[in-house]
């Protein structure tokens, strides 16, 4: 059977490799994926390789079909397209601060709509709980919890929600993002001595490098998970996500939609009868959730 292994990082051609069977080594693409990774169907962290060793050279022979796919749109001009950031993500987990600096919400709810149109699961970590009341960190997770994500509440400083974290790591792959300042390194760190550290690394080079602003990197962790640094996806652009289709991403939105005067038609922005705008009135819905709709609405109808 040939050797088969896990893409950690690509970087001008040359890729990561995890073999199964242990140990790290650099792979360069066998011609015929070659021409196709030119064609768009680029290998990424997280693709599951086969492998060849031919003369002293690893050579990636096939990619395993994709069980998920994290997509940006692609950068440039041209028709709107896809563009792969990492493969096989099993969860994304966006990290805030419940103060220093302060939650914002348009950039919680942009994380989400982009895990809800990748179809990968999103989760909240709220950290720095030590800085805020019981009743604030509540208030700030109310929101998502009434979409149905699920929120962890954590603090390094009094080793709170540290255990629950690891337990999430140590299973599958996460993507980790957030803006920066909220604990991300300290989180890792606290998880596994040396992590956040090489984390930190990572999106400082790859954030300096010309052609990469957005190369994920997966590493792997002692206990077994996998954490994916994916530096910039706060900022990419999101891919299949226009006015038709963003009420689908906000989940608590769903069981309204199909109440609305004019169902599958209504934009929610102004509609007489529209259920959605009649929930937030009524206070069913959060106005903070619905605000961000109303951004992503205007900002799709630009794209
Ligand atoms: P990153 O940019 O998201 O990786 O954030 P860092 O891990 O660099 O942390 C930013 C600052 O927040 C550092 O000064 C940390 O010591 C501090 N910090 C991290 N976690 C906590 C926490 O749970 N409580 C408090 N009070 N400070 C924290
Ligand atoms: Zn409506």
């Amino acid at each position: 059977m040939a050797p088969a292994g896990t893409v950690l990082v690509a970087v001008g051609g040359v890729y990561q490799v995890e073999l199964a069977e242990g140990g790290v080594i650099e792979a360069v693409l066998r011609g015929r994926l070659k021409r196709d990774a030119k064609a768009d169907g680029r290998v990424v962290a997280g693709d599951d390789v086969t492998l060849a060793l031919q003369e002293g050279t690893w050579t990636i022979e096939s990619v395993e079909p994709r069980r998920s796919q994290l997509n940006r749109r692609a950068p440039g001009p041209g028709r709107p397209r896809p563009k792969a950031i990492a493969a096989n993500i099993d969860r994304i987990i966006l990290v805030f601060a419940a103060a220093r600096p302060e939650p914002n919400p348009r950039t919680i709810d942009r994380l989400l709509v982009l895990a809800e149109s990748n179809e990968i699961e999103a989760l909240i970590v709220i950290n720095k709980v030590d800085l805020a009341d019981a009743a604030t960190v509540a208030a700030l997770l109310a929101p998502y919890r009434a979409a149905g994500y699920r929120t962890l509440s954590t603090s390094v400083v009094q080793q709170h929600g540290i255990d629950e974290l690891r337990t999430l790591l140590c299973a599958g792959r996460s993507a980790l993002t957030g803006p920066s300042g909220v604990g991300k390194s300290t989180l890792l760190n606290a998880i596994q001595p040396g992590l956040g550290l090489r984390m930190g690394a990572i999106s400082e080079s790859v954030g300096k490098g010309r052609h990469t602003t957005v190369a994920a990197q997966l590493i792997p962790l002692a206990c077994g998970g996998y954490v994916a640094d994916t530096p910039g996806l706060r900022e990419v652009g999101l891919w299949d996500v226009d006015r038709e289709n963003l009420d689908a991403y906000f989940p608590e939105f769903r069981e309204h939609i199909g109440t609305c005067r004019y169902a599958r038609s209504c934009s929610h922005t102004h509609e007489p009868g529209c259920a959605v705008l009649d929930a937030v009135a009524a206070g069913t819905l959060s106005p903070a959730r619905y605000e961000s709709y109303r951004l992503l609405y205007e900002e799709q109808g630009e794209a």
